[in-house]
């Protein structure tokens, strides 16, 4: 960085591509602070050292040093070893401690991963104090960080990081960090006039909530769509923090995410059969289906509607929608291509259409990124019919690769994909409104339509979909104005 930095901010979250991602947020922390550098911000993100980073990372560390931290309510004391990584201008500083980061996944049980994320939020609001670094702003992602602002503001008061100004970012509200309210007393240390008064992490009688303290606590709530930052006020989607929610609303708005465009990037990603641009998009996708339905088993034929869906295999992606229409789905030309892991009702129905429609499905249960490119590359349709989305990057990727997504209305899904109007041939996308499988069928039915008998008109809307920005530059001004605004 050349000149003084118009901000200094720290990003505190547990996912950051390439080092640990089990979804959205690990693309997030890894791009947005790219793009706010490029607007000349000074960003440092702050990571557990998880034993899964790959070994090429974690060799690349330096050793910062270490020191002792009080946890608990009984005042024991837990290593803190402090990392740093430099990555094409970004400074990451990894937390090390094999009590709490040893294990194989991020994510283990609460009954862990609440002591985890209580000892990481605390410890690194610790290192920046050992570090002779002041953020401006610390940017806290999700419920694994929530307990920071709540720390910065009690137990980190008369610190030197006081004076920073905090931001919880909500990527997903499902998942708030909700025990026992002894427990999370015990493993935060916090105080009980903290832990048991309703308007901060109290939760109904017995239960604590660490991302409820974190919000309450904040000097802004953010979260990754306007969309969803309207919807999660209501109880369909305030998970139980709605009322919590609306008393916050004056610090809360939506900033929808993009997407780093130079790893999703068609015209240089070497993973694919054959690269391409929107000048030759028409000639190259074709290389890229059969190459795709080669490597799936599927029937190698360009005039199969090819259908993709990357996602995690949860309640939360719709896929009971798709369940109870695939046998409707199969006989025509249509092809389905999964590619997830979750849940494992999801991955053994996905398994069962494999087996019964052989050639036209295909279940591949990894987490692989190398074959999502050549999904979003290979497909002619990307679904994603949520029963929620707070944002959605599957979409924005799909757009970008000239991939049409099919869409429920909902979140950032709504925010990003213009419903394809005929009547004036615009749009991005085929969309559905109410939670059903009918109106999920009709929106497939409406794409396949189009493809198979309007070539002009579909290939338009690929190109539409490859201009559309989907960068994450316009959104990392408004993050930038936020932060801005809130130094006063
Ligand atoms: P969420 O964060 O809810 O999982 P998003 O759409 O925000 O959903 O982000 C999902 C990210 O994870 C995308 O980058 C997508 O490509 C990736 N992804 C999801 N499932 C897989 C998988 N099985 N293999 C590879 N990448 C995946």
């Amino acid at each position: 960085m050349n000149e003084t930095p118009v901000c200094r901010v720290a990003f505190i979250g547990s996912e950051c591509y390439p080092f640990i991602k089990t979804g959205g947020l690990g693309d997030v922390m890894y791009a947005l602070p790219r793009a706010l550098i490029k607007q000349n911000c000074d960003v440092r993100v702050i990571l557990p050292y998880y034993s899964c980073i790959p070994q090429k990372y974690r060799e690349q560390t330096t050793d910062l040093g270490h020191f002792s931290m009080y946890l608990c309510q009984d005042g024991r004391e837990f290593y803190v070893g402090v990392k740093q990584l430099d990555l094409d201008g970004v400074t990451y500083y990894f937390i090390d401690n094999e009590d709490f980061f040893s294990w194989g996944n991020p994510y283990t049980d609460l009954v862990q991963d609440i002591p985890k994320y209580c000892f990481f939020s605390k410890a690194s609001l610790a290192v920046l104090n050992y570090l002779n670094w002041n953020p401006d702003i610390i940017h806290c992602h999700d419920w694994q960080a929530g307990l920071v602002p709540v720390y910065q503001k009690t137990l980190f008061s008369d610190t030197k990081i006081r004076h920073a100004k905090t931001i919880v970012t909500i990527h997903n509200l499902r998942f708030q960090g909700i025990y026992g309210a002894p427990h999370i007393q015990y493993w935060s240390g916090l105080p009980a006039s903290v832990i048991y008064d309703y308007a901060n992490l109290r939760h109904g009688e017995r239960d604590a909530n660490m991302f409820k303290g974190g919000l309450a606590y904040c000097d802004s709530i953010t979260t990754v769509s306007n969309t969803y930052a309207e919807e999660i006020q209501t109880p369909f989607y305030g998970e139980n923090l709605d009322s919590h929610l609306r008393y916050h609303s004056a610090k809360l708005s939506g900033i929808v995410n993009g997407i780093d465009v130079d790893i999703w990037n068609s015209s240089t990603d070497g993973l694919l059969a054959a690269t391409y641009n929107a000048d030759d998009v028409l000639e190259k996708k074709p290389i890229n289906k059969r190459a795709l339905q080669e490597r799936l088993g599927l029937e190698q034929d360009d005039g199969k509607f090819l259908i993709g869906i990357v996602s995690r295999l949860t309640d939360q992606k719709g896929l009971d929608l798709i369940n109870a229409i695939m046998p409707e789905l199969m006989g025509g030309n249509i092809q389905i291509a999964v590619l997830g892991t979750g849940d494992p009702r999801y991955e053994d129905s996905f398994r069962y259409y494999e087996q019964a429609y052989k050639g036209s499905v295909c279940a591949y249960i990894q987490y692989n990124e190398e074959l999502a490119h050549q999904m979003y590359a290979g497909c002619d349709a990307l679904l994603i019919p949520s029963l929620f989305e707070p944002c959605g990057l599957t979409q924005l990727i799909a757009m970008r690769y000239g991939t049409v997504p099919i869409v429920r209305e909902t979140g950032g899904l709504k925010d990003t994909v213009r419903p394809y109007d005929e009547t004036i041939n615009e749009g991005n996308g085929f969309t559905f409104d109410r939670y059903e499988a009918g109106l999920l069928l009709d929106a497939i039915r409406r794409a396949n339509w189009l493809y198979e008998n309007d070539h002009e008109r579909w290939n338009q809307m690929i190109l539409r979909d490859m201009y559309k920005d989907v960068s994450w530059e316009n959104s990392a001004k408004q993050y930038l104005d936020l932060y801005q605004a809130l130094r006063g």
